[in-house]
């Protein structure tokens, strides 16, 4: 695999589209670099992957992903710093879990290593396409779709794995008002919930759309069985402090293993913090928010690293925390996190690649 991508063939655009960009206003996953790069599977193989222009696919209605849904993602950063340096952030733990998504969804996987080696060779090429902007960053988008032109339930036998990336300025960081989920679900033992897969996020834009209509920003999502434990936001997992103590939901097979999530946690313990991972009572968040010990609470994942929740609300009745200002934990953690994304800081737990 390794050997074939040192033939990945790369056809670069005749013109190129940056100069036609608005630095000052890049909206969230609205403008697309030149390039993207493509790999087919058929006959039990992958092929030979290529680097082309950003253009429109063109498929078959009967495309069989259109209609059952078997898709899944990923999402990461690159960041470049003034030196022209460009970072990836732990991109192994993205290509690990794009693998555990694709035997879930019965697709074939790519091997770590060349899944990183795809990222970093179609960002090098779109390199100057990074902003190097303070808290922007290019988001990169690789997902994979069944491409069998057959209408009928069974797992596709032909794919595609593309990847392209999006320049993207500073995230929405707002501290948000989110309401814990008592009636719908998002994920159930044994279902998809760990996996990165389409279906997971069509499924959740109902409840979020009436939690919107509600006032509130988000959901947490909760246990499907009892509506008693925490999950996680959807596209972020949770973190609590109460009192010293920092609280998130451990990963399991209803809950999406974010790389945000795990590092928040290896850097509060790298600081001496007391860190529990373990199931969370929404009972237990909701006592200590009002005995004014829930001392802060956001949401952690690529999107906007850290998402400070303002407001809980639980069955109908809000709970305010306090003013972001005065919350250590998750200033310092995302400064330290924006630092070390951008090479400013030791790369002291090895999760920089850079080039
Ligand atoms: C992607 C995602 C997250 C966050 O994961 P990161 O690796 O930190 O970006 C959390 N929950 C869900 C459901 C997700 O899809």
């Amino acid at each position: 695999m390794s050997t074939e991508l040192m033939d990945l063939n790369i056809t670069k655009v005749e013109q190129s589209k940056i100069e036609s960009v608005d630095w000052e206003n890049l909206p969230f996953g609205r403008v697309f670099s030149d390039h993207m790069l493509i790999m087919d599977y058929e006959n039990g193989a992958w092929n030979k992957p290529t680097i082309q222009p950003f253009e429109n696919l063109s498929l078959t209605p009967a495309t069989s992903v259109l209609h059952y849904g078997q898709t899944i993602f990923e999402g990461m950063k690159a960041y470049r710093n003034k030196e022209d340096e460009v970072f990836l952030f732990r991109p192994e733990q993205n290509a690990k879990r794009f693998n555990q998504s694709a035997v879930r969804m019965c697709m074939p996987t790519i091997p770590e290593d060349t899944f990183v080696d795809f990222i970093k060779a179609l960002v090098d090429l779109d390199r100057q396409w990074i902003p190097t902007k303070e808290g922007y960053s290019m988001y990169i988008r690789p997902f994979m779709i069944a491409t069998d032109p057959y209408v009928g339930i069974r797992p596709s036998s032909t794919y595609k794995f593309m990847i392209f990336t999006c320049p993207v300025g500073s995230y929405y960081t707002e501290p948000v008002r989110v309401k814990i989920e008592t009636e719908f679900t998002r994920a159930a033992h044994g279902g998809t919930g760990a996996a990165k897969a389409g279906g997971n996020y069509a499924a959740s834009l109902y409840p979020a759309k009436i939690a919107q209509e509600q006032g509130y920003q988000q959901l947490i999502w909760t246990d499907a069985k009892e509506h008693k434990y925490i999950e996680e936001a959807g596209t972020m997992n949770v973190v609590f402090q109460i009192g010293n103590k920092i609280l998130t939901p451990r990963s399991s097979d209803t809950i999406l293993d974010g790389v945000t999530r795990k590092s928040v946690v290896e850097i509060a313990k790298d600081w001496g913090l007391e860190v529990e991972e373990r199931k969370i009572t929404v009972e237990e968040i909701i006592i200590a928010a009002k005995n004014n010990e829930l001392v802060d609470a956001f949401g952690a994942g690529t999107a906007a690293t850290i998402a400070p929740i303002k407001t809980i609300n639980f069955e109908g009745v809000d709970y305010e925390l306090p003013a972001v200002e005065n919350r250590d934990f998750s200033n310092k953690v995302l400064s330290y996190l924006n630092d070390y994304k951008h090479g400013s800081t030791e790369d002291k737990f090895n999760w920089i690649l850079k080039f």
